[in-house]
């Protein structure tokens, strides 16, 4: 097969906010970077976002204090020297960012408004009504794109190109015509975003599979508290489309079939606004015991009737267009159902503060950087803030850019690819349009994702983990004898989808893995048979790893502490 080999400074997977703003930065630095995208950079689910991007700007906020939630959000597992850098540097990050272009809303007095969100003591998700990541990442593509960055849109990337402890750029393919291309780089970076798709009921665009965990365990390198997944307690009921938590922060209330108004049961003094793990848990618990609404009783309502209707209009203008849209439910007239959706996850490709990838808890990877959601830095630890991601990303993103810029100019050399470093990517492309099994990836993804909703979702046992794990077991084995019917070689999304799903099946192993040897309960992790945290014994990071024969094993990595001790939550 042709296979043409790129030279570049630095080659970016991925052009959500974290992407794009390395890149811009590597560019503005005069580095000859490309930025690889299976989408149009605009259609990152970055531009999803609706609620929020965390900055402490109130007036009795202080940066400290969202340090403070953020590491007791996380139930004390984030790494404190990482959680400090974030915060303090939030503020700066909005002015960054605003003077970029980005509009935020306004209140009264002309400042930048702020919202209350789950979880924190004061109001701080700065907001452009709620489509705050839309005005974000078009922001940072025009800055992104004047100052000249190299968008290969539509290319796949299917593989990393790692050797002796150093990575020189990946392999990736024209998914216009499935042709294979190197990009030999001296630096690369990860950001490709969230894994929700591997859950039955989740948020998450239809482009954010994860692929980037599975291309860096199939070489032997650690994942970081894949265990640790957000179930966003406002998913549509039916679909898991997002209805933000700014519906709860402006707000809205939540009641049961009985019209009880059940928070009160939960958490007595945050509320509906206690942070998103708990307010899931509430919701689940209130349907396993026959208190749902809607037709098959799965979910709760959300009532925002007694708002003044203006704020629904000017604040929410997106979340109600998207309830009459998904359910014909309006929310000026009427609550609307909804139920806990898998949302994020605060595990990921393990960083130091640098964005620079570990291959151990304590050895780095030359020359690769991670940032976005597809990292684990670990700012979130068990449990993100809403409104910490989108500030994470950009702060990151931006962050890894001027690391990776330091890189090279320290020197780091460029290390020639060969050709056969493209074997691997064209031997997963040639065996998945030859095969000609019995078995279809629409079917095998439905089998994953609602194994994975059900077994490993809110609730967690060990019964319910062994049986996940034995079902991925499984299910990797049927995906050896697949079908896909397209052959040809123009837009393949047949081909695309079984890779994706080849990607899902193993990222899907370390959820559950971590998860069963977990044996506490902390943060998005609930484990009904240990339902206590256990700092004694697991206040540590997993790094997990994964053999060629899909094999597990672990070890553990050091909690960085700072100044918050940790306490029990109180809600
Ligand atoms: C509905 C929704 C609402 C949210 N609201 C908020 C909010 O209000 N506040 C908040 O803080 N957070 C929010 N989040 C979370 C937040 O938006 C994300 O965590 C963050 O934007 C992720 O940014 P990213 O740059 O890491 O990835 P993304 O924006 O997801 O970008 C990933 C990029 O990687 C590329 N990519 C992936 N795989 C490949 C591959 N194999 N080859 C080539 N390219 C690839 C994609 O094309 C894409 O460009 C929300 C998330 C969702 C789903």
């Amino acid at each position: 097969m042709d296979v043409k080999i790129y030279e570049y400074d630095a080659v970016i997977v991925g052009a959500g906010l974290a992407g794009l703003a390395a890149a811009k930065e590597l560019t503005e630095a005069g580095k000859k970077t490309a930025v690889i995208t299976k989408l149009h950079p605009l259609r990152s689910h970055s531009g999803a976002a609706q609620g929020g991007i965390n900055a402490a700007l109130g007036k009795d906020d202080s940066t400290e204090l969202h340090e403070f939630d953020t590491v007791k959000g996380s139930d004390y597992l984030a790494d404190q020297d990482c959680v400090e850098f974030m915060c303090s540097k939030a503020p700066e990050t909005i002015r960054w960012a605003e003077r970029m272009g980005a509009v935020f809303s306004r209140d009264k007095d002309g400042d930048i408004a702020i919202r209350p969100f789950g979880g924190q003591s004061k109001p701080r998700a700065c907001y452009a009504k709620d489509r705050t990541g839309l005005t974000l990442l078009q922001t940072i593509y025009e800055q992104a794109d004047r100052a000249g960055i190299e968008v290969f849109d539509e290319w796949y990337c299917s593989d990393l190109i790692y050797e002796d402890g150093k990575v020189s750029g990946v392999v990736a393919y024209d998914i216009r015509n499935s042709k294979p291309a190197i990009f030999n780089a001296k630096v690369t970076m990860f950001a490709t975003g969230g894994h929700g798709r591997a859950f039955r009921f989740n948020s998450n665009a239809h482009a954010n599979t994860g692929d980037s965990l599975s291309i860096v365990a199939r070489h032997g390198l650690p994942l970081e508290d894949m265990e640790f997944v957000q179930f966003h307690p406002s998913g549509l009921g039916g679909s898991g489309v997002l209805i933000s938590e700014a519906a709860r922060g402006e707000g809205g209330r939540l009641f049961n079939s009985e019209g009880e108004r059940f928070m009160t049961k939960y958490a007595p003094n945050a509320m509906e606004l206690a942070s998103r793990d708990v307010v899931s848990r509430a919701i689940m618990e209130e349907v396993r015991q026959g208190r749902g609404v809607g037709k098959d009783g799965q979910s709760v309502n959300i009532d925002l009737t007694h708002l003044d209707p203006e704020i629904i209009l000017t604040k929410l203008p997106e979340l109600r267009e998207l309830a009459i849209a998904f359910q014909g439910q309006d929310m000026l007239k009427e609550p609307i159902h909804i139920s806990a959706t898998a949302h994020y996850s605060m595990g990921g490709i393990p960083t130091n503060i640098n964005c620079q990838v570990r291959k151990s808890p304590t050895e780095m990877v030359e020359g690769f950087f991670a940032a976005g959601e597809c990292s684990c830095v670990s700012v979130h630890g068990a449990n993100r803030l809403g409104a910490n991601s989108v500030l994470e990303a950009l702060l990151f993103g931006r962050h890894a850019g001027e690391n990776m810029v330091k890189t090279l100019d320290e020197g780091i050399e460029l290390r020639p690819a060969s050709l056969s470093d493209a074997d691997a990517c064209i031997n997963e492309m040639k065996t998945l349009i030859r095969s000609n099994g019995s078995e279809r990836v629409p079917a095998l993804r439905e089998e994953l994702q609602n194994g994975m909703t059900k077994n490993a979702g809110v609730f967690r046992t060990k019964e319910s983990l062994e049986e996940q794990l034995e079902l991925i077991n499984t299910l990797l084995v049927r995906f050896k004898n697949i079908r896909i019917d397209d052959k040809s070689k123009t837009f393949n999304t047949d081909l695309q989808e079984a890779t994706e799903l080849g990607h899902m099946l193993e990222f899907s192993k370390f959820i559950v893995y971590g998860a069963l040897n977990r044996e506490e309960s902390r943060g998005g992790h609930y484990r009904e048979d240990f339902p206590t945290r256990d700092d004694e014994k697991f206040m540590k990071h997993t790094y997990a790893y994964m053999d060629k024969d899909f094999n597990m094993t672990h070890e553990w990595g050091e909690v960085v502490q700072g100044k918050f001790e940790p306490m029990e939550r109180k809600y």
